[in-house]
């Protein structure tokens, strides 16, 4: 059995959720999911994560305030797991927030499947091919 990488998807959007779950699941890879920041702070300190992608609105604390509290939660794996933002507004400063609050990188919306992917497996490697 193929045992996949957990990538936690903080994000309060329905129709993204799901596309984001369909195309990763699709590459072996588990999707944890959180609707507002403060669940995803938790799930991120309670579960074993391999890699965060974070939504910036959010209907609760927004995604700045939510990579400043997971890389500063005192769970040391946490300050390294791979923070990709998903920002709606790069062209409005939220790309360089993001870098500031602690994120790796930044993509844009609308999600492109392809970006998604590449932008993943270069954090995560799927190993999923082995016969074990
Ligand atoms: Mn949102």
């Amino acid at each position: 059995m193929i045992v996949g990488k957990n990538i936690l998807y903080i994000e309060d959007n329905p129709d993204n959720m799901m596309l984001v779950q369909r195309a990763l699941e699709a590459r072996g890879y588990t999707l944890l999911q959180a609707a507002d920041g403060q669940t995803g702070v938790d799930v991120a300190q309670k579960e074993e994560v391999d890699l965060i992608l974070l939504d910036i609105n959010l209907p609760d604390i927004d995604g700045y305030e939510v990579a400043r509290r997971i890389r500063t939660s005192g769970k040391s794996a946490l300050t390294y797991v791979p923070i990709i933002a998903i920002t709606a507004n790069a062209l409005k400063g939220d790309a360089e927030k993001a870098l500031a609050a602690g994120c790796d990188v930044y993509m844009s919306k609308p999600i492109n499947i392809r970006e998604l992917w590449a932008r993943v497996e270069a954090f995560v490697p799927t190993d999923g091919h082995s016969a074990s």
